[in-house]
């Protein structure tokens, strides 16, 4: 049976339909739209972002309900935490400090007469790369504008370990007790997001070059992208910078990913971890020169009777589409969706 998908995340909302679910690829995705939404980085209240998104929501599945049908469900892979009655947590990446949030499924469900189901985004990613990966146990994690993780084990009937709703959400554990850390999305100080995230990884770069504007100046980043100490971004300076090999640019994502690789070094051997795919705009963007401070500040953690294996990290395959084939998968391990 087809089913409508949409993948909300911190800065865009990608939707799609799959012509099946027992079998989706990023191949089989048909009608393929993505749009950027506004989020509260915009100064907008959140009402209007829910309005703006369910305003979405809404055209698309009128223009591709004559195509799917009326039984198709509407599955929704959505960047925060969702608890067992599929209800939003929190959503720290489009909502900043928001505690309170509309009973999406139900609104949904309402406007559209469809069945509705809501699962977290990094859920869906890791649905994803089990269905093209034959690993036994491995975790996925996005590095973008947030820090999330899934943990995979094909011999649990789960798949998925998703069944505590605080599951994978380690960007919100403190790494950094100093007063003065980075401030998270969420409002809370220290947290391995506000450190080691993309937009934690910008803002530290900020702080250094106004303490250090000698050292910054003879940067890559500000001599040959044009950086200032007030406006540094990852696209346009600390990507390009890093992967030419500037010293400085990389000593700022070396600095920030120290505590991540903290993180994952205990999970992998709590965990027994075959593999951690690496997944997240920022990740992706670096791509080896990333994996290589990773895993490098990650063997600063490892045991000499069980060093980490060179391998352990892997970067996950290019495609936007992934959490809206996983949330296919989902639909058809989790839902029975055929
Ligand atoms: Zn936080």
């Amino acid at each position: 049976m087809p089913a409508i998908l949409f993948d909300i995340g911190g800065t865009y909302i990608r939707s799609a339909v799959s012509k099946n679910c027992c079998n989706a690829t990023q191949s089989s995705l048909l009608y393929y739209e993505k749009k950027a939404i506004r989020n509260f980085l915009d100064g907008i209240p959140d009402n209007l972002v829910w309005r703006e998104l369910f305003l979405h929501i809404e055209r698309y599945v009128a223009s591709v309900s004559d195509e799917v049908g009326l039984a198709a469900p509407i599955v929704v892979s959505f960047a925060g935490p969702i608890d067992a009655a599929e209800t939003i947590v929190s959503a720290s990446s489009i909502l900043g400090r928001a505690i309170e949030f509309p009973d999406v499924r139900a609104i949904l469900a309402e406007e559209t007469r469809r069945s509705v189901f809501l699962l977290n985004d990094m859920s869906a990613a890791t649905w994803y790369i089990s269905s093209v990966s034959s690993f036994c146990r491995f975790m996925v994690i996005t590095v973008s504008s947030g820090i999330g993780c899934k943990l995979f084990d094909r011999q649990s009937f789960h798949g998925v370990a998703d069944r505590e709703t605080y599951a994978g959400e380690i960007g919100h554990i403190v790494v950094d007790h100093d007063p003065g850390a980075l401030i998270c999305d969420c409002g809370g100080t220290g947290h391995l997001q506000a450190i080691a995230s993309g937009r934690g990884i910008e803002r530290m770069a900020s702080r250094h070059a106004m303490r250090d504007l000698t050292g910054f100046g003879a940067s890559l980043c500000s001599v040959k992208f044009g950086a200032s100490e007030k406006r540094i971004t990852n696209e346009e300076h600390l990507v390009p910078a890093a992967v030419e090999g500037d010293a400085w640019a990389l000593n700022v994502i070396r600095e920030c990913t120290v505590y991540l690789a903290r993180v994952l070094a205990t999970i992998t051997i709590a965990s027994g971890l075959e593999k951690i795919i690496v997944t997240g705009g920022l990740a992706q963007s670096l791509g080896q020169v990333y994996l290589d401070i990773l895993l490098g500040a990650m063997r600063d953690n490892d045991f000499v009777l069980f060093p980490f294996n060179l391998n352990l990290l892997q970067m996950c395959p290019p495609g936007d589409e992934i959490s809206l084939v996983g949330a296919a998968i989902y639909a058809n391990r989790r839902l029975g969706v055929e």
